[in-house]
């Protein structure tokens, strides 16, 4: 199962699924049903789910890779397999900690279940590592009503993983992490998604309400879970979304250019500059991309043990920087296609990748993070360069 072509060959099976469905998913505005079919079908969506639990235990570079190769067909697919991913990662992390979450993550394999995420909430705007919502507890189970303010595939997923307060008394950043069977949750939907871009996620606003037993809870505080887990993987695998949306772009540039070069024969087409600096970006995003996934898998740390300041001040920055180099190769893309490119149906389109990777730098907002790296450079007292 871990044979890289091997996985490399389902992505693409799965991906070739996707780009032929990718400008109905955009136009209409809807979820690609057949992508998830494809992606189930390739086994793809338990990836991560460790051997001992049977799934194909693969590393988070795996799981990049197939983000990249989706990227390249359809920006919302390939973002909805990113974000099922983290949810994941995050059960991963806390793998042995509760019977309960070591068989879900089981069945998460063995049905191939699509994983949600419930962290934004009415009130907090942006700030994931706080919540006004807290669980009741009555008996042997708890029920929580959040208002949430995007819920990408909310509909669609087969369980969504909730953030909350520990319980009515405790601090906004005293939270837990609640995975909510969907067969056991209410989603009313309180606004509808019709954005420039990222059209397919379906990301509605919805009031949830939940039931669950205790044992849903993540045997982890989600504060550790946010840091350890869920920040670096979101900013690899979103990053990896968008190097292969912004790739997808470059090849059609560079195909636009080969027909003008075949036009004109021993004249190189005026656009081929921008050619070079738009693949020249990709590789640095690539090459930071990579170097990132390797020293988080190199880390090799426990679950409960916080991250290296310098490594975070590293993912956050990896996530700011791949956010605007993927626009700006895109609109470096859209000067070499001309009016080929801003307009839709022909070969050379690039509307669609373009108001995509506008989501980008909005999904943690870029100032935030900034902020929050800023201070994070402050505090760290080891060299920022070693060697
Ligand atoms: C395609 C897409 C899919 C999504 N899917 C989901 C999902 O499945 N589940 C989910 O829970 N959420 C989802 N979200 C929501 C997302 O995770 C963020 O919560 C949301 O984009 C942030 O909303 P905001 O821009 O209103 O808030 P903010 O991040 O608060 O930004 C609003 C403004 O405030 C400024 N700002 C606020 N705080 C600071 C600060 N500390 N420092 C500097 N500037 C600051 C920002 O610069 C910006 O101008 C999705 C969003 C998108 C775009």
């Amino acid at each position: 199962m871990n044979d890289l072509g091997a996985l490399s060959d389902r992505a693409r099976s799965a991906a070739v699924v996707a780009a032929a469905h990718a400008d109905d998913v955009d136009s209409c505005a809807r979820f690609p049903t057949e992508t998830i079919d494809a992606l189930k079908e390739h086994r793809l969506l338990g990836l991560l789910v460790p051997v001992h639990l049977d799934g194909p235990g693969a590393p988070l570079a795996d799981a990049a890779m197939v983000c990249r190769i989706l990227g390249q067909a359809c920006g919302s697919s390939a973002l909805i397999y990113a974000m099922h991913q983290i949810q994941v990662a995050c059960l991963v992390a806390a793998v042995g900690g509760s019977e309960w979450q070591d068989e879900f993550l089981r069945r998460v394999a063995s049905e191939q279940l699509l994983l949600a995420s419930v962290t934004s909430e009415v009130g907090i705007g942006g700030n994931i590592r706080s919540s006004l919502c807290a669980p009741d507890y009555l008996d042997d189970r708890l029920t929580l009503s959040k208002r949430s303010s995007a819920i990408s595939y909310g509909e669609h997923a087969d369980a969504l993983l909730v953030t909350a307060r520990r319980n009515t008394e405790a601090s906004s950043s005293d939270q837990i992490l609640i995975v909510a069977e969907r067969t056991d949750t209410s989603l009313t939907e309180t606004s509808r998604w019709d954005t420039l871009g990222m059209r397919g996620t379906d990301s509605k606003a919805f009031d949830v309400s939940l039931s669950a037993r205790p044992a849903q809870i993540v045997p982890l505080p989600f504060g550790d879970i946010a840091q350890h887990t869920m920040l670096p993987t979101s900013h690899i695998l979103w990053g990896s979304v968008w190097l292969g949306i912004a790739t997808d772009a470059t090849e059609k540039a560079r195909a636009f250019l080969r027909r003008q070069a075949q036009t004109n024969p021993g004249s190189l087409p005026p656009g081929a500059v921008r050619l070079e600096k738009a693949v020249s970006m990709l590789t640095s995003m690539r090459a930071r991309l990579d170097c990132a996934t390797g020293e988080y898998l190199s880390i090799r740390i426990s679950d409960r043990e916080a991250l290296p300041l310098g490594f975070l001040a590293e993912v956050n920055g990896l996530k700011i920087a791949l956010s605007e180099a993927a626009l700006e190769v895109v609109q470096q893309a859209m000067l070499i296609c001309g009016i080929a490119g801003y307009k839709y149906g022909t070969p050379y389109s690039i509307g669609r990748h373009l108001r995509d990777l506008h989501s980008a730098p909005l999904m943690v907002n870029n100032d935030r993070i900034a902020a929050n790296t800023a201070t994070l450079l402050v505090a760290q007292r080891a060299p920022l360069m070693r060697g």
